[in-house]
């Protein structure tokens, strides 16, 4: 039988309970890409600011001070890590909001501009009238309200864009990828040369690893003057990520990939683009993003990233050993495995395969119940079990994309648990065939 037939949730229950009397006792957790361990020393290192300085940092009091102190000097050390400067970071709620903030802040700066222009040039045309009425449409400003997104895009990019056209008529132009996911730079050319309000290229993709050519891609779109927004929530913190340097408009970063708490994150911007908040109030963060600042957050960012950082090197070439070791290991193990995105130029610590005639949320679900945790494509997409995105747009089946798992990993792996990995991704793939 195949593995797609094996899927009933009584079949999957039963293969379950079958493993699960002799669950091993350690887990192994394969799903960084997901979300990871927040360590001691990030925890240590934000409590003081929960329960000593825990003054708004908005408030003139020598404790507001105090907490106005740690925040600037958290957000320096957080900037000098991701080759920005201070003045660039704006604090987030994570990778989401930053997507959304750069998406649809740009998009509507632009449109507050052409009302404003619009505005001015009726009054000067029409001096009797005392003020002038807002076009009802978008669609009536300009031909170039256009978002470019590469076909991968995370949904806090696509959605976002997806809701500009929603609103605002704008047209969403997905760029496509190659067979591994990289972004095709001669249609993201053509169309950036034809106009529009924002291209956004992420810098590695959460679904196959693969890392994108963003810096060709910046200067594509900049010699079309098309700002960038790049999402490099995947890439920040575990391989380098230089935003003046790469000379992006803005970037996106989450802090629950290197080891801060969920729920923190940021935008990188250049003051040279114009950015409209979505979030309204007491104007914290350059205006840009209001409501009173995280302050132990944005320290549990800062030393979070400042130790991912630190020695990413030498920790990347272990990673990337163990990952294609464990890429060996599983390619044997299970014949017909195929590994998705780039093999080379990818994340150190991501291996994700499509699978033989099986589905991979059962073959995810064998592997929990035998101590392995892995993810079936983007966090987001899991309970739904959608055939991953990414995996469509490089021209995978909707049964090829089904059947895809991710490992991912931030420590490098032992080689006992690469073997544990390989022989029970082995036994799932007999089991759900022997259904
Ligand atoms: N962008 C990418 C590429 C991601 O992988 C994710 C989350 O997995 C996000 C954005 C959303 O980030 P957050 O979970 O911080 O909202």
């Amino acid at each position: 039988m195949t593995g797609q037939n094996a899927t009933s949730q009584d079949t999957q229950t039963q293969e379950s309970q079958a493993v699960q009397s002799d669950r091993p006792e350690r887990e192994l957790y394969l799903d960084a890409a997901a979300s990871d361990a927040v360590p001691a020393s990030v925890i240590e290192a934000m409590t003081p600011f929960l329960t000593e300085g825990y003054g708004n940092p908005s408030s003139v009091h020598a404790s507001g001070k105090t907490a106005a102190r740690a925040l600037d000097a958290a957000r320096a050390s957080f900037a000098t890590n991701l080759g920005a400067h201070a003045g660039d970071v704006i604090f987030t709620s994570g990778g989401t909001e930053a997507d959304n903030l750069a998406v649809k802040g740009i998009a509507l700066a632009q449109i507050r501009r052409e009302r404003e222009a619009g505005a001015a040039a009726a009054t000067a045309s029409t001096p009797t009238r005392a003020s002038t009425p807002i076009p009802a449409s978008a669609s009536q400003y300009s031909p170039a309200h256009r978002i470019l997104i590469s076909a991968v895009e995370h949904p806090a990019v696509a959605q976002s864009a997806q809701w500009l056209h929603d609103f605002f008529d704008f047209e969403v132009v997905r760029i496509p990828v190659d067979a591994q996911a990289h972004i095709d730079l001669d249609a993201l050319s053509r169309e950036a040369r034809r106009g529009a309000t924002l291209a956004c290229i992420m810098m590695a993709n959460n679904e196959v690893g693969t890392i994108e050519p963003v810096s060709r891609a910046v200067r594509i779109c900049h010699d079309a003057a098309v700002p960038v927004h790049v999402d490099a929530v995947q890439a920040a913190g575990t391989i380098p990520v230089d935003f003046r340097g790469l000379d992006a408009d803005t970037l996106a970063v989450s802090g629950h990939k290197f080891g801060a708490p969920k729920g923190l994150g940021a935008l990188l911007t250049r003051s040279r683009v114009a950015i409209e908040p979505i979030v309204s109030g007491g104007g914290q963060e350059r205006g840009l993003r209001s409501g009173t600042p995280n302050v132990a957050g944005a320290i549990a960012l800062a030393v979070a990233l400042h130790e991912a950082c630190a020695g990413m090197e030498e920790r990347n070439a272990h990673l990337a050993a163990s990952r294609d070791a464990l890429i060996k290991a599983i390619c044997e193990a299970v014949p017909g495995a195929t590994l998705t995105g780039d093999p080379v130029n990818r994340l150190p610590g991501h291996a994700s395969f499509t699978f033989p005639n099986v589905n991979g949320e059962a073959l995810l679900v064998d592997l929990d119940a035998r101590g392995i945790e892995v993810s079936s494509g983007s966090a987001c997409a899991i309970g739904r079990h959608e055939a991953p995105g990414t995996l469509l747009a490089m021209g995978l089946s909707e049964t090829e994309a089904k059947s895809a798992l991710r490992f991912s990993f931030r420590e490098p792996l032992h080689h006992t648990d690469i073997r544990r990995i390989a022989q029970a991704l082995h036994a799932s793939m007999t089991a759900l065939y022997a259904m």
